[in-house]
């Protein structure tokens, strides 16, 4: 982690966001404006060519923070994929949310509960965006409070009985041990897997991840790492989980 700011200090998480972007020749993009802050988005030549792509996102929950700061140390040691396949990054979806320790946006919304809505001013320039991408690959970065370890889902698509989702946790533990509940929000959990079917989604609306399945077809991962544990080794977990999904598609 990086002892001179917070964890909660958005300029700085941007600040090396635009760093990064130069040292790869990567597409340093303001996206949108939502609730006062600028929400950027990073991609890179190769994505315009309609290639399939890695689409991350972190920081959608405000308060998960080392989503956001883990997604950032995996592209610091990332130079060969930044600069390799097709990538399109959030690196913080909710920056009001990121600033001021909370879920939701400023007027209390689950910005990751509105993506079936067909208007709303925060998802319709992500939509916009999306409309020529295609997408091999995405990953939605959270942290969950109740955890006691990482673990993931992988929503069910039918052909995706293989080990990908073991072989992420995997590389995650060697940071944080798996979450050892049986269910997890009332869905239940085998060695940190959660396989939720796409008929089935939040009662409350759609999240990102059901979003991205549905319209782009792509395998997804919400991956999810303890609160409540120190700031580093969650930081460590993320970024051990990106580079092996990664390793896996692409
Ligand atoms: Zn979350």
């Amino acid at each position: 982690m990086h002892a001179n700011h917070s964890a909660h200090n958005y300029q700085a998480l941007i600040d090396q966001w635009r760093t990064i972007s130069q040292k790869n020749s990567l597409i340093f993009n303001k996206l949108t404006v939502y609730d006062q802050f600028p929400v950027f988005e990073i991609s890179n030549q190769l994505v315009q060519r309609n290639e399939p792509a890695l689409y991350i996102s972190s920081g959608i929950h405000g308060d998960e923070v080392a989503a956001c700061w883990g997604l950032l140390d995996w592209a610091k040691q990332s130079h060969d994929i930044l600069t390799s396949i097709p990538i399109i990054l959030f690196p913080c979806l909710n920056p009001w949310g990121f600033v001021h320790n909370s879920r939701t946006d400023k007027r209390g919304q689950d910005l990751n509960r509105i993506w079936g809505m067909d208007k709303h001013p925060f998802t319709e320039k992500i939509f916009l965006r999306l409309e020529k991408i295609s997408i091999l690959l995405s990953l939605n970065l959270h942290e969950d409070f109740d955890a006691n370890g990482i673990y993931l889902y992988d929503p069910y698509i039918g052909n995706n009985q293989d080990s990908w989702a073991d072989n992420i946790l995997n590389a995650g533990k060697k940071s944080l041990p798996l979450d050892r509940r049986e269910t997890i929000e009332g869905r239940a959990v085998h060695n940190g897997v959660i396989r939720p079917r796409i008929d089935n989604p939040p009662e409350d609306g759609i999240p990102e991840a059901l979003y991205l399945l549905e319209k782009h077809g792509s395998r997804n991962f919400t991956i999810e790492t303890p609160s409540e544990e120190s700031l580093r080794t969650r930081i460590s977990a993320q970024k051990l989980m990106i580079e092996e999904a990664v390793r896996l598609a692409f």
